[in-house]
């Protein structure tokens, strides 16, 4: 075999597997279709327990140093700017009561310069198809490199090459993903005013618009639009798009300059959400994106891809044992592992994206009083910021249900029907 381990796409999920299995000696080659990283307006912000494995694999450090910004709280707002709940990371136990905030690129070169002697990454190396021995096992890829066609084969192929994942459909394992009826619109704001510590979600009744710092004086904007509707904006039409979601919206006043200068920095982004039946055949292994995709505004997305690569390295054998029998047992056990959490992760973010992207006249006029309600319930706001946090991953039980919606009062834990999990792998 030419390596040990061929990780297609250098995502965050490919490049944590490739630190994790770096550090662990494994010859290890990444291949990411691109040249170079490119600004995405996608993944910044960072979760307590992804700050727990990055620290782990050495690498919070270098984010730190790179600029990477501290989260306090996720502050859901109205329209006006008006608080309505936080969830505040100081709420939560543990070493890490905070989130961390870095653009996509910026992270993705941190981690790609800190790959060990181990990891080779090629760019400009496209993953083309699968290769399969005698006995129909996966035993590497093709790849479109240079303008050249080249093979290389593995003991196990992984499949980190996003939600459109080319391999995953290679190997018959293909999804019906189903795409949410509205997109995002983001920008890169330059010269931003200070926005504090905490990431802010405004809703309106045209849908959510999200705001929050980024290292280097920068800061994110995202608007929610119907699915198609930027499509008809266009260049030509973004300063009086522009112009009319400042004037609905004061509380975006502060970035009116900023935005008018960086429209030009524009990106649509659909929402998608699937889980794939598999995870693993023999030989191969699906992570991140290609293996499951939520709704991105819960910030859950790449932090299931950087747990996905911190369980899957923890389960394949050390370098000297690693034959394919060996291999194909700890991918099952990957699969066993983190299916429960994801399948959890999944029914979290679209339940919160539900409650945040809703445009429902009624919706619209009954959340802001339920989110204030919350604000008071402390019990029920660390239960969420923890299962966000990805600590836990705690079932909202009737009870819960009945107190988030002020039918009963009540902060106690309902200890018995509590499904708790300490999600500490
Ligand atoms: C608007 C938006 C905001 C988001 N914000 C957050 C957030 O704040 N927090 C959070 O946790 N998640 C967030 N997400 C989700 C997050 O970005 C993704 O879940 C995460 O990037 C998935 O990482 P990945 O490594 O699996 O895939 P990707 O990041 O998609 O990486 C896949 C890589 O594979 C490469 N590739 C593709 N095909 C091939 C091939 N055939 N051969 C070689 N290389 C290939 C691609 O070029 C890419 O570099 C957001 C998503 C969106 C759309």
């Amino acid at each position: 075999m030419d390596y040990d381990v061929v990780i297609c796409g250098a995502g965050v999920g490919g490049l944590t597997l490739a630190t994790a299995l770096g550090q662990r000696g494994h010859r290890v080659l990444v291949l990411e279709k691109q040249r170079r990283f490119r600004m995405m307006h996608k993944g910044e912000l960072i979760q307590p327990r992804s700050l727990h494995v990055l620290d782990s694999l050495g690498l919070l450090g270098p984010l730190s140093a790179g600029g990477a910004l501290p989260v306090a709280a996720l502050a859901v707002l109205g329209h006006d700017g008006a608080p309505l709940v936080s969830l505040d990371y100081g709420m939560i136990p543990g070493p890490y009561r905070h989130g961390m905030v870095q653009s996509y690129r910026e992270m993705l070169t941190t981690i790609a310069d800190s790959l060990g002697g181990a990891v080779t990454l090629w760019t400009g190396a496209r993953a083309d198809g699968l290769l399969r021995d005698d006995a129909g096992r996966i035993c590497g890829v093709r790849v479109q490199r240079g303008g050249e066609q080249d093979t290389v084969t593995a003991a196990l192929t992984v499949a980190a090459d996003g939600h459109a994942s080319r391999l995953r459909d290679a190997a018959g394992l293909a999804v019906p993903a189903h795409r949410y009826g509205h997109q995002l619109v983001g920008f890169e704001l330059a010269d931003a005013p200070a926005l504090g510590n905490r990431m802010n979600a405004y809703l309106t009744r045209d849908g959510l618009r999200a705001l929050f710092a980024l290292p280097g004086g920068r800061a994110r904007l995202y608007v929610q639009v119907p699915a198609g509707a930027f499509r008809d904006v266009g260049r030509a039409g973004a300063p009086r798009w522009a112009d009319d979601l400042l004037r609905g919206m004061p509380a975006l006043e502060p970035v009116a300059e900023p935005l008018r200068q960086g429209l030009d920095t524009v990106q649509v982004l659909s929402a998608y959400r699937f889980v794939a039946p598999r995870w693993a055949l023999p030989g191969l292994a699906l992570l991140g994106d290609a293996a499951h995709c939520v709704h991105p505004m819960v910030g859950q997305g790449m932090n299931a891809a950087i747990r996905d690569a911190w369980t899957l390295g923890a389960w394949l054998p050390g370098a000297r044992e690693f034959e394919p029998a060996r291999v194909d047992a700890a991918l099952a056990g990957y699969e066993r592992q983190r299916r429960p959490d994801l399948q959890f992760t999944a029914r979290l973010s679209h339940n919160l994206a539900t409650l945040l992207t809703g445009t429902s006249r009624v919706g619209s006029a009954l959340r802001p009083s339920l989110l204030r309600r919350n604000q008071t319930n402390d019990r029920l706001r660390r239960q969420i910021t923890e299962n966000v946090a990805g600590l836990t991953a705690r079932r909202f039980t009737v009870r819960d249900w009945l107190s988030a919606s002020g039918l009963i009062h009540g902060s106690k834990t309902s200890a018995n029907n509590a499904r708790t999990e300490e999600v500490n792998r």
